[in-house]
């Protein structure tokens, strides 16, 4: 008999903070690795947001704290859907979590039986699919690729749903491709799921602040279908607060009642501190989050410039998040005299051992073409690394 349960063995490994592992050994052998795996801002939280958790500990908050989150988060929590995406929810619809990663695992455990089907748009981000395999749900992808802009469309999406489908789980802007969709595409996608009664959606806008295409707009702004929208968001792309652990859902009432119940028996609610910097994030000036965006955008035009220099990369222009999702299969199927690449993961490897720059294959979004790259990093090391990048495809004849 195994030790382990069936279900560790057969839960996929996350890949983005696999290759990251994998870059931090390596600049620990003292490699000089740039590490473009794994998303997230290297901006350091905005001081008034510290400030905050530092008084939260002189205050004396080191209680647990109720399950969903402090009150006076929540309202915050609303304030911020009313002023920034125009959507109503009430406390009771909010629950707090520790990061967006619990908040999409609460949902998924929470609404997915075995056998039930889970509409992932490709590429998705990688851990929903081993969250809804978890549940032992199905994962159905709908492929969408570069050439359609990373986007689904109404009549694929309309074309996917069965009887069984219970969940759609969707990123805009999107990790890992950083398409961003228009509020008319959210809406036509809006009137497909509207029309199927016990079909949900959980719309991942962890990214909304990193957006260069203008104002986010969230799918739960569509009455018609906002009973049936569970709003994840989460403080640690916008706010640069990635291990402050923070994320949050609005859900109708009774999903958000489950979510209380199963964190009530996983974690409890999320740590006190950093709840209380939350409010500080939430209710007070977003210009550090503006500024960080407009270094972002800096930068997705300098790796932009950066992959048009090198042949062979199809590149697609990003609106939003931080990674840029670049179609290399021209390189599958070619050598170095060494290594051949035979698919996309082998060119991930391949661009680790020769450019000593970590990446993420696309195979592991559901894309066996591109490559996911992420630009949070200092335009030094962009430019460093667009350099090597160039040298060692060079070599793939
Ligand atoms: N959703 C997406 C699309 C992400 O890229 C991330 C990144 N970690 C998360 C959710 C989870 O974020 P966190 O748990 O740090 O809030
Ligand atoms: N979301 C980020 C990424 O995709 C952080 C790592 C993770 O949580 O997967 O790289």
């Amino acid at each position: 008999m195994n030790v382990l349960s069936d279900r560790i063995i057969n839960l996929t490994e996350s890949a983005t903070l696999r290759m990251a592992a994998l870059a931090r050994e390596l600049q620990q052998k003292g490699v000089n690795v740039i590490n473009l795996s794994l998303g997230e801002p290297d901006f350091q939280t905005p001081q008034h947001i510290k400030d905050a958790a530092k008084k939260a500990i002189d205050d004396g908050y080191t209680f647990y704290t109720p399950v969903s989150g402090y009150l006076d988060l929540r309202q915050a929590i609303c304030a911020k859907f009313k002023r920034e995406n125009g959507l109503d929810y009430t406390p009771d619809q909010i629950v707090v979590s520790t990061g967006a990663k619990q908040s999409i695992i609460n949902v998924v455990l929470c609404m997915v039986n075995p056998g039930d089907e889970v509409i992932l748009p490709a590429p998705y981000w990688v851990s929903y699919a081993a969250m809804v395999e978890l549940a032992e749900g199905k994962v159905v992808e709908l492929p969408t690729g570069i050439e359609k802009n990373f986007k689904m469309t109404a009549q694929q999406l309309e074309a996917a749903i069965t009887p069984k489908s219970k969940l759609i789980i969707f990123s805009s802007p999107s990790n890992p491709t950083g398409m961003v969709y228009t509020k008319d595409e959210l809406h036509d996608i809006a009137k497909v799921i509207a029309a199927h009664p016990n079909l949900y959606i959980v719309s991942d806008e962890i990214y909304e602040h990193i957006n260069y295409s203008g104002k986010h707009e969230s799918i739960a702004q569509f009455d018609f279908v906002k009973d049936r929208v569970i709003t994840v968001n989460g403080l640690s792309k916008g706010f640069a607060m990635t291990g402050w652990r923070l994320g949050y859902i609005g859900a109708p009432v009774a999903i958000a009642k489950a979510c209380d119940k199963m964190q009530g028996q996983f974690t409890s609610g999320t740590c006190s501190i950093t709840q209380r910097a939350a409010i500080a994030a939430l209710n007070e000036s977003l210009a550090p989050t503006i500024e960080m965006r407009e270094a972002f955008h800096r930068r997705r035009d300098l790796v932009l410039s950066l992959l048009a220099d090198i042949p062979g990369i199809k590149g697609y222009t990003p609106e939003g998040a931080f990674y840029v999702f670049s179609d290399m299969s021209s390189f599958i199927g070619k050598t170095d005299g060494t290594t051949t690449i035979k698919d996309i993961d082998d060119l991930s490897m391949y661009i680790l051992d020769k450019a000593y720059i970590s990446t993420v294959a696309g195979s592991q979004f559901g894309d066996d073409q591109c490559i996911r790259m992420s630009y949070a990093t200092s335009e030094d090391k962009l430019i460093e690394a667009g350099k090597r990048l160039k040298e060692a495809l060079a070599q793939l004849k």
